[in-house]
């Protein structure tokens, strides 16, 4: 039985993975989990699991903290979590921490020599120049999670990139696929947190609103299946049925189905290359009866449009969109700005930002906390 970590237990992809490991008992044992602030759910999670050893990320002060299970020790901090990272005997790290925050634990376990299964897609984003070439040094394996991208991974069929022609990633469109471009100026919190088709935590939400998610998600594949960016495209698919699809280079094209659900991709992520029961979701294509296609409009979604400028310039810009964008949502969180705002204030930090081709992970790590500071302190007045 393989022993893995889940980093982000509380959130919504630690709790979809969870539920995969309830309906899938003796699939693994979890030897260490994490959360930011969340001790009562760790907690009740490590007592039902009999996880040894967890981690609160946040500065909390160990005082404050009760009820621990017996049989687990508490440890705190990023700097406890790292050290743990290199001495446990895990087989696999499950990174579902959100945000940028989840990059150094991607680093610290391939170096370490263990398996990650990413769901952490700004791992790449930020550094997937170091983490390609640290897979190779310690023959690692970095497994997707993001529904799209094992969609790919499925429906390449272990074939060679060179018989891929193109990558096509689908997004739902978000809350906004129909919204008159007129009335984006007065879209508020609770619109653009009602998703229609997932239920995920908050950036990732916001992400699929603004449609940045899925510029992200380009620079994931990218980095994921060696692939140029001028043979990846995304396309809106509101059913969320298709995942993403492979075009080879005859024309034949391979999607991946099913009505969505995390744990099918989560699971997967585990098993991988097998398939295993029970089923996780059921499709009923009488009952969908529909799949549309739509293109994405870039005027509609602007953010879309600058993260492929980002992803094309790369090196160090991509950090920087993201670390602009982490701060502009969370301003619009506390409606300190408006919906607008966000691609504003993004475009205008990336605007201004000198690039870096070839970043190292302290460069990266001060450039992620210095935007994210830039853009919370000068742009907070804008309503
Ligand atoms: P959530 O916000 O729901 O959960 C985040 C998890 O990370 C929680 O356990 C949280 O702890 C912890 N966390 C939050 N901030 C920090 C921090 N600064 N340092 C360490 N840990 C932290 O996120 P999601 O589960 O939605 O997303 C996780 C990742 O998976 C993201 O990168 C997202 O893009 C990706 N993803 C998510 C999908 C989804 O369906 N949700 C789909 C595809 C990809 P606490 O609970 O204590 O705050
Ligand atoms: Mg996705």
């Amino acid at each position: 039985m393989k022993s893995i970590g889940i980093l982000g237990i509380t959130g919504s992809i630690g709790t979809s993975t969870i539920q995969v490991m309830r309906s899938h008992p003796g699939l693994v044992r979890i030897e260490l989990a994490t959360s930011h602030n969340n001790s009562k759910k760790l907690f009740r999670l490590a007592e039902e699991f009999s996880i040894p050893h967890v981690v609160l990320t946040n500065q909390i002060s160990p005082d404050s903290i009760t009820d621990i299970p017996r049989g687990c020790t508490v440890h705190y901090g990023t700097d406890a979590l790292d050290s743990l990272l290199k001495t446990l005997p895990l087989d696999v790290v499950f990174n579902a921490i959100s945000g940028s925050a989840g990059m150094q634990s991607t680093l610290t376990s391939l170096e370490a020599g263990i398996d990650v299964a990413l769901a952490n897609k700004e791992s790449l984003v930020m550094a997937g120049h170091l983490v390609k070439p640290l897979l190779a040094k310690t023959h690692t394996t970095l497994l997707p999670v993001d529904s799209e991208h094992s969609a790919i991974l499925q429906a390449m069929s272990g074939r060679p990139v060179e018989e891929v022609h193109k990558l096509i990633i689908t997004a739902s469109g978000g809350p906004f696929r129909q919204l008159p471009l007129e009335d984006f100026s007065h879209i508020d919190l609770a619109q653009s947190l009602k998703h229609p088709t997932w239920d995920m935590g908050f950036k990732v939400t916001m992400d699929s609103a603004t449609m940045l998610n899925k510029g992200l998600e380009i620079i994931e594949a990218h980095w994921l299946f060696d692939m140029p960016y001028s043979r990846i495209e995304a396309i809106i698919h509101p059913q969320s049925i298709i995942h993403s699809m492979v075009q080879f280079i005859d024309g034949s094209i391979l999607a991946q189905m099913s009505k969505p659900t995390m744990q099918l991709p989560i699971l997967y992520a585990l098993t991988h290359p097998k398939h295993v029961a029970p089923q996780v979701t059921h499709t009923d294509f009488l009952a969908i009866k529909t799949l549309q296609f739509e293109a994405i409009s870039t005027q509609r979604y602007p953010l879309f449009g600058l993260a492929l400028q980002v992803a094309a310039a790369g090196g160090l810009l991509p950090t920087i969109m993201n670390a602009a964008n982490e701060a502009a949502i969370e301003l619009f969180r506390t409606r300190r700005i408006r919906f607008n705002d966000i691609f504003t204030l993004v475009a205008a930090t990336v605007e201004q930002a000198a690039n870096i081709s070839h970043p190292d992970v302290e460069t990266i790590l001060t450039t992620n906390h210095d935007t994210r500071n830039f853009v919370l302190k000068n742009f907070q007045t804008l309503i």
